[in-house]
């Protein structure tokens, strides 16, 4: 059992990245000023949690505070501010993009489409047939490509989805290199984050692909390695996962199975609930965080858990 029976509410929020971006077409970014002041308005309401504590007793509203992905911004932004206000939360990563040079390939799409400057006439791109023409000598066709591209891509293989992208970075002009405000962890950056006393480390698994996008094989491989390699470079026991993307649609029963067989603890996903004395341990329900002010953040937390 997660909360006893007739227990106050416990939310899990999940944020992606606290940094000021110029442009940020998912929203997933939250200026530092913002996150500060988010936590210090969440400090002074809720009992804060961690995300693979016993969470039994609760006696008062409380929320946990969770990242995905493995942004450097989590360490470099995030984590003084978590320390600071002596507040912890779990980031859960994906273990492929650690120490590369590459973006997260939702971020290499936008590079290539919203901050290129020109490209030929598209109706197709790799495996990947477009519903229409793109004419993208044209900034708002590019912008309509990328709209249409982002959950076309988010099923393909790994190898489909890098071809998609190779043929893609060849018919468009103008792309900038990969940005330093959108890198992920350096290695030695994660293993200082997971040493923090306000840090848990979970895993995200390897490639973040959609878990029922893949094999049971596939699945529990992703799963495991990502673990495994969290495990070897931090020193210290992974008992936490989130789905990537994390959606109903994004994972199977046979996730579920693996996970609860690998022993994890308690698993994230990413539909939007109230954590209740019922709630499945490993589909634990998060909050999605967004650039709010403080209060904005506390009125929609407070009609969202019925307070
Ligand atoms: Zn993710």
């Amino acid at each position: 059992m997660l909360l006893n029976l007739g227990s106050v509410p416990l939310v899990v929020l999940i944020y992606h990245r606290v940094i000021e971006l110029p442009s940020d077409p998912q929203m997933l970014a939250v200026p530092p000023t913002r996150f500060r002041e988010q936590l210090q308005a969440l400090q002074a309401a809720f009992d804060i949690l961690r995300f693979e504590q016993c969470w039994a007793d609760v006696q008062r509203p409380t929320v946990v505070i969770t990242f995905d992905d493995g942004y450097a911004d989590n360490f470099q932004f995030a984590l003084p501010i978590l320390e600071e206000l002596d507040i912890p939360a779990t980031f859960f990563i994906a273990t492929g993009y650690i120490g590369g040079e590459r973006e997260f390939w939702w971020d290499e799409l936008e590079r290539i489409l919203l901050c290129s400057s020109g490209g030929q006439a598209l109706n197709r791109v790799g495996a990947v047939d477009l519903d229409r023409t793109y004419d993208c000598g044209q900034v708002r066709e590019r912008e309509a490509l990328y709209q249409f591209l982002h959950p076309q891509l988010k099923t393909l293989s790994v190898k489909e989805r890098e071809g998609a992208m190779a043929e893609l970075a060849r018919l468009v002009i103008g792309i900038p290199e990969p940005r330093s405000s959108h890198r992920v962890l350096a290695t030695q950056e994660l293993v200082q984050l997971a040493a923090s006393p306000m840090a848990t480390v979970g895993a995200h698994t390897v490639c973040h692909q959609p878990l029922s996008s893949l094999s049971i094989e596939d699945q529990r491989e992703e799963i495991e390695c990502s673990r495994a390699q969290l495990q070897e470079w931090t020193g210290r026991p992974v008992q936490v996962f989130s789905y990537p993307f994390g959606a109903k649609s994004d994972y199977t029963p046979e996730t579920v199975a693996i996970c609860r067989r690998a022993g994890f603890d308690r698993v994230a996903a990413n539909h939007s609930a109230v954590v209740r004395s019922w709630t499945d341990p490993y589909r634990v329900p998060r909050f999605l965080v967004r650039d709010w002010s403080a209060d904005e953040l506390m009125s929609r937390l407070r009609r969202f858990a019925g307070l």
